[in-house]
């Protein structure tokens, strides 16, 4: 989608600190890091946020949780510690980017609720 930031990233027309990629995903590290370890995971197919996935994104939604969420927070070596996966949904949610997002914040002890 033009004048999409994340697109953009994801087709390399912006530089980012890649972490994981594959086909369908890639996930690269947070211009303004909340934690030690903070990482956004973005489906590189531009989808506005978790509102707007649909029957069809079942199995690009599941390979997210399933396989890419775990492979990084092993890789990072934050999955004995524990981390936080979040996904800001629109104005209340603080959504800044739209472009699905799944930020993975850890390396720190976090506290809840956020404000
Ligand atoms: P949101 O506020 O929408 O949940 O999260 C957007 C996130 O994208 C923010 O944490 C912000 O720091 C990050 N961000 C915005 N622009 C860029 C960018 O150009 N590169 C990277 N790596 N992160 C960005
Ligand atoms: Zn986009």
């Amino acid at each position: 989608m033009a004048d999409c930031i994340f697109c953009k990233i994801a087709q390399g027309e912006i530089p980012s600190t890649k972490v994981y990629e594959d086909d369908q995903v890639l996930a690269f590290r947070d211009l303004d890091p909340q934690a030690q370890e903070h990482v956004l995971i973005i489906p590189k197919k531009h989808l506005e946020s978790v509102l707007a996935l649909k029957a069809e994104d079942r199995d690009l939604a599941a390979h997210i949780l399933i396989e890419v969420v775990p492979e990084i927070a092993r890789s990072l070596n934050i999955d004995a510690s524990g981390f936080r996966l979040v996904t800001n949904t629109g104005a209340d949610g603080g959504q800044t980017v739209g472009h699905l997002h799944f930020h993975l914040l850890g390396g720190r002890s976090l506290t809840w609720p956020p404000g």
